[in-house]
């Protein structure tokens, strides 16, 4: 028989690990999405507050409005701001932002340094940012401003004058670098603590899938053994007291073999051992007396005028009685070591393991008695039956044709000598 190796294995760890793989990509890039998306959110509603809160600094220090003396150098009411430095440098030692004022489209005054470590001033702010702040008077979120070759999340506010027009802007902002780190960071535990998960789901799940194969490897081993005519077999313990439909599947096999057995070692009629397992039982017996000290006897036996039950009251009425002295039979023999069997037609074999002959004899006439004190009812007729048994002890050195043959023998002795009775001693 063709045996199929692997392929319900890889299904089962696949089945559970593509809906698994597939979920953790899924949530990794959601959390990552949701993460980035929120911690711009708070350096957006930081960065604002931190703009507001230089712009009203510089209102309370400098009232008045902001605009450009005639040396080209900004200044806010009375205040020339040109190469003051010492506020927007202390915020940004404070808070670790970049702060630039921006009168009209121009970087005046900023914290930002280039690779020479000089400062940025001088330099023109984007069309978009003019765009939005300069002439709308918006405040302006960029994500994706470029400073210098550096990324900055940067937050414009306008600076207004007190008639209404907008002078320039204040800019403030936060290199990418330091926010993406921390949401680096938060990505790679969240990373680790799903591989954890992970490696432990593929655990479970390995675990999980060999024990259902190995219960339905043990279930084919055993199903493979009954297929090749093995019905003596044995299910796994431990498959058959599962409690789901592989242990139900074990079950049901052990059903089949048990059915099987039935079928081929009983007789349809009586239900006891038929010959051919009686015989094989009669071998088994023989193999295991001959290795040790033990013995057995058997009893052959037939119904006395058995012929005439079928002749005066019909072939059923003859069925009746086989099944009554097999009940009697069954009723007596109920030691593991006991067997009753159906020899043929009306002849009967009993087997009592460990008994010599003469104990063997006493244990028949018992028998014998409980058959001739059985009332067999047909219809409404009462009849009566009696045997003649032949009894002979196995002897080491012979076959087991020749203890047959001798109970045999015996059991004619007892026709001749009358019929109902048991014989021994031949
Ligand atoms: P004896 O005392 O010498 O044994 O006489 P007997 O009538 O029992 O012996 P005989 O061998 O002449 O008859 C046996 C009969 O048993 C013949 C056969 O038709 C009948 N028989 C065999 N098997 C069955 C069976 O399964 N059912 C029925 N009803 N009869 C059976
Ligand atoms: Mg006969
Ligand atoms: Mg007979």
């Amino acid at each position: 028989m063709k045996r199929v190796h692997g392929s319900l294995y890889f299904s089962l760890i696949l089945m559970t690990w593509i809906p698994l793989v597939g979920f953790a990509i899924i949530m990794l890039g959601y959390a990552t999405s949701m993460l980035k998306t929120g911690m711009e959110e708070e350096v957006e509603e930081a960065l604002r507050n931190l703009g507001i809160s230089i712009i009203e600094t510089y209102e309370t220090a400098y009232p008045g409005d902001y605009g450009m003396d005639r040396e080209g150098h900004v200044i806010k009411g009375e205040h020339v701001l040109y190469g003051e430095y010492s506020l927007i440098d202390h915020m940004k030692e404070e808070t670790g932002v970049e702060v630039s004022l921006i009168y009209e489209n121009t970087r005046m005054l900023t914290t930002i340094r280039n690779k020479e470590n000089k400062r940025i001033g001088g330099t023109v702010v984007s069309e978009v940012v003019l765009e939005h702040v300069l002439k709308d008077g918006e405040e302006f979120f960029s994500k994706d401003l470029s400073i210098s070759g550096e990324k900055y999340y940067g937050y414009y506010l306008p600076l207004v004058n007190s008639d209404g027009a907008v002078a320039g802007m204040l800019f403030v902002g936060k290199q990418q670098k330091e926010v993406n780190g921390k949401v680096n960071r938060m990505i790679g535990q969240i990373l680790i603590i799903g591989l954890i998960v992970l490696v432990f789901a593929a655990v479970f799940s390995i675990c999980y899938t060999k024990n259902i194969i190995n219960a339905i490897d043990k279930m084919m081993e055993f199903l493979r053994k009954v297929a090749t005519g093995d019905l003596s077999a044995r299910q796994d313990e431990k498959l058959i007291a599962r409690n789901d439909e592989i242990g139900e599947m074990g079950r049901l096999a052990l059903s089949v073999q048990q059915s099987l057995k039935t079928l081929i070692e009983r007789d349809g009629l009586t239900n006891l051992y038929n010959r051919r397992s009686g015989e094989s039982k009669l071998r088994e017996l023989e193999k295991q007396v001959k290795e040790s000290e033990d013995t057995f006897s058997i009893a052959l036996g037939d119904i006395d005028f058995f012929k005439k039950f079928n002749d005066d009251f019909g072939h059923e009425c003859g069925d009746v009685v086989l099944k009554k002295v097999a009940e009697c039979f069954e009723q007596h023999i109920t030691g593991h070591e006991e067997y009753a069997i159906r020899w043929g037609g009306e002849e009967f074999l009993l087997i009592f393991m460990g008994l010599d002959e003469k104990k063997a004899f006493l244990e028949t006439e018992k028998i014998l008695s409980s058959i001739q004190n059985m009332k067999v009812t047909y219809g409404d007729k009462e009849v009566s039956v009696t045997m003649t048994l032949g009894v002979a002890e196995y002897r080491k050195d012979e076959t087991i044709d020749r203890l047959v043959k001798r109970a045999d023998d015996s059991l004619y002795k007892g026709k001749a000598l009358g019929r109902n009775r048991v014989v021994a001693g031949l």
